[in-house]
């Protein structure tokens, strides 16, 4: 699943490519992503210019003079700019051709990505009650333990609820808490504020790490069968159940919690 690194990466590279072109056409090929395409879109992007590409969470945001596209990846999704003369490949729903003859097309075989509109002066519902960014001077050494105060669930559930802070995934929240040095079992509403400033700069790094790893990649932004993959970043504990830790030898656990795979080394994280 694409996570905010690869989100931020694919920011970046649609910044260089498609600012300031100009839309030619829009073509839906299939409507039916998580949510219908909106049909308008054929009308209201036709000769519009894009001012600028930004991203809220894991949602892409390219924005015109009236209002933003609003593009998710979901599970599987991922967007590439091709000259326009190539021909649609299998999974490409959505294609906006510019006048310089290229194309951008986003590509989701499993279909649970998005494409939404935002008019200028309303809200979409999926980009309300979301917390800070996690990269940003707003998401601070008080910001997590100001919100955790009588939180009852573990701290790794916590640190991924978006409304607390945005794109923290479930191999972030593992890697974070293990640099860290935090048990993910840990109540977070009984954390301390100086765990909390720990944790706060070792998402920052982690994050931070990820992108910029990211970045060299760039072109290898696709595994061999089209998914988006993780880069060759190299993981301290994440899908490293039974191996030796990285800092004190001792076996990293997966337990399961909120559904999700949490990996943890219990002699280094308390
Ligand atoms: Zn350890």
């Amino acid at each position: 699943m694409p996570e905010l690194p690869e989100v931020e990466t694919t920011r970046r590279g649609l910044e260089a490519l498609i600012t300031d072109k100009e839309i030619i056409s829009v073509h839906v090929y299939i409507k039916k992503l998580r949510w219908e395409i909106p049909t308008h879109l054929q009308r209201s992007l036709k000769n519009q210019t894009i001012i600028k590409i930004s991203r809220r969470g894991k949602y892409l945001l390219i924005e015109f003079k009236h209002g933003k596209l609003v593009m998710h990846l979901g599970m599987s999704g991922s967007i590439s700019v091709v000259p326009s003369y190539e021909p649609i490949k299998k999974h490409e729903h959505f294609e906006l051709k510019f006048n310089n003859s290229t194309s951008l097309r986003f590509n989701d075989p499993r279909r649970f990505g998005s494409i939404l509109w935002q008019e200028n002066g309303e809200q979409l519902k999926v980009l309300r009650n979301l917390g800070p960014e996690p990269l940003s001077y707003e998401f601070d050494n008080n910001s997590l333990y100001n919100s955790s105060i009588g939180k009852s669930k573990n701290i790794k559930t916590f640190i991924m609820d978006s409304s607390i802070v945005v794109g923290v995934g479930n191999i972030y929240a593992s890697e974070s808490l293990f640099l860290a040095g935090i048990s993910p079992k840990r109540i977070a509403g009984k954390t301390s504020k100086n765990r909390y400033k720990i944790l706060t700069k070792s998402i920052k790094k982690i994050l931070t790490d990820a992108i910029n790893n990211a970045g060299t990649t760039l072109n290898d932004f696709s595994d061999v069968d089209g998914n988006p993959g993780y880069f060759s970043q190299v993981l301290s504990v994440y899908n490293r159940e039974d191996m030796p830790c990285i800092r004190c030898n001792g076996k990293i656990k997966r337990i399961i919690q909120s559904q999700r795979a949490t990996y943890y080394c219990p002699l280094c994280q308390h």
